[in-house]
């Protein structure tokens, strides 16, 4: 799109410009998923959203069950948050200073989850997890970080580990570029195995620092952690002087008005030492935010030794998004989302079982994602080991046929369905109708 001309609705065809990116950009894509590369075929280029829909930029309209990967809380282009982020355009851009609205983003962030006693807002879900590992690692003076497999913290050094099956094994890099020295400092466990875990701190107790979670992993496809699961982590962390960190950057004011704490610790009387946020708070601009124990935040500088800074941290229009979303996400949006979810949810199980395929649609709250093949079917699935012995080859086939029928899943096995509370009757009904030839295309 040369001279700066905005791509036009029947103008250049998303073949087009995916030919185009991919000489320029590597893969055509800022990010890996977004190439299409699990499920094949042409990702569309989007022209534009509106409420529960896409469009591309070949006309096509999609009713969009990604919702910019979580931060669509409320539809595309909802017109209170559209008013907000321009009233905050027209104030300035950004200046690298303090500003009110920092604070009330902060203060509605604690207000859902009061365990964030004091929040430090960035720009990413990478840099509030790479924060809160750095500060945990400064608050116990140890070295050692224990994450699960299978889920996912960002591109953080760290935390791009994730060994194999079996029995916590010191982490192997997995991807290029991260240093032996850095993976060893990760211990990775596998996931809902509390008896792993406690081998792990028999083992290196005294020098973990922090259990680093998905509160409720949707990385993996959605991997619910069992009754309990936890509040075990609370336990032993607490019982060998390590931090929990929750994760909540997807979570976090999407699965309901206090994240995933809200549906469990609230209810079983426990939280994190630390949490981080992301997605949500940002409305779909880069606003994330590590928040936990007063003690250990007040260690960030400049109060204490624990550097971390950004130049578009707590950018104002970035602020404004996220506060004018989150005060528009009452009760009635997350009752709207978990119904709606429901409805999803039960309808793509009723067409696969119609059709024969073995599958389990697994949930947290109103993620929810399909995993097919005979073992997940009659067990669900618990852990990465699982996740990686189902029949995730299916999946693609599913997908080229929603896509065909106007419907945007996410372009991977492994990612969550996210709804928004713009998909009303009309949106959802669009879905249930694509499902029955979905279901037949993954049966084949
Ligand atoms: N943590 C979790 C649980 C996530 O789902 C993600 C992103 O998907 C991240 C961290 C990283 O966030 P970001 O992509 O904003 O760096």
């Amino acid at each position: 799109y040369g001279s700066g001309e905005a791509p036009t609705v029947g103008g250049r065809t998303s073949a087009e410009a995916f030919a185009r990116a991919q000489a320029v950009i590597p893969g055509g894509v800022n990010s890996p998923v977004r190439a299409f590369g699990a499920v094949g075929g042409t990702p569309p280029f989007v022209a534009s959203g509106s409420g529960p829909y896409l469009t591309d930029v070949d006309g096509r309209e999609y009713v969009d069950l990604v919702g910019s990967w979580g931060p669509a809380l409320l539809g595309h282009a909802h017109p209170q948050v559209v008013e907000a982020v321009q009233a905050a355009a027209a104030r300035g851009l950004g200046f690298g200073a303090p500003t009110v609205a920092e604070v009330e983003l902060v203060d509605e962030i604690r207000s859902r989850v009061p365990a964030a006693e004091m929040v430090r807002l960035v720009s990413t879900g990478t840099e509030a997890t790479m924060t809160a590992l750095r500060l945990a690692r400064a608050h116990t003076g140890r070295d050692l970080v224990v994450k699960f497999a299978g889920c996912y913290h960002g591109h953080v050094d760290a935390l791009l580990a994730s060994a194999g099956s079996g029995v916590a094994t010191l982490a192997l890099p997995d991807s290029a570029g991260v240093s032996a020295a850095v993976a060893a400092e990760t211990i990775v466990v596998p996931y809902n195995d509390v008896e792993a875990l406690e081998q792990v701190f028999a083992t290196h107790g005294e020098r973990i620092a922090a259990v680093i979670t998905e509160a409720a992993p949707a990385n993996m496809g959605v991997v619910p952690p069992g009754p309990g699961f936890n509040a075990e982590l609370r336990r032993l962390t607490v019982e060998h002087g390590a931090l929990l960190i929750q994760d909540e950057v997807l979570t976090g004011f999407r699965v309901g008005y206090s994240g995933w704490w809200g549906l469990e610790g609230l209810r079983e009387g426990w939280a994190a030492d630390l949490y981080t946020f992301g997605k949500v708070i940002g409305g779909g601009l880069p606003v994330a935010a590590v928040g936990g124990r007063r003690d250990v935040m007040r260690r960030l500088a400049p109060l204490g030794p624990v550097y971390q800074a950004g130049t578009l941290s707590g950018n104002p229009v970035a602020t404004a998004a996220g506060l004018a979303t989150l005060r528009l996400a009452d009760s009635s949006v997350y009752a709207r989302i978990d119904q709606a979810a429901g409805v999803l949810r039960t309808e793509l199980s009723r067409a696969l079982a119609t059709e024969g395929v073995p599958h389990s649609v697994q949930w947290a709250g109103s993620l929810f994602s399909a995993m097919f093949g005979p073992a997940a079917a009659d067990e669900g699935v618990r852990d990465y080991a699982a996740v990686q012995a189902t029949e995730s080859w299916r999946y693609a086939a599913l997908h080229r046929s929603l896509l065909e029928a106007g419907v945007y899943a996410p372009p991977s096995p492994f990612e969550a369905w996210f709804v928004s509370a713009a998909h009303d009757d009309a949106a959802l009904d669009r879905v249930l109708q694509a499902f029955p030839d979905a279901a037949r295309a993954a049966a084949a």
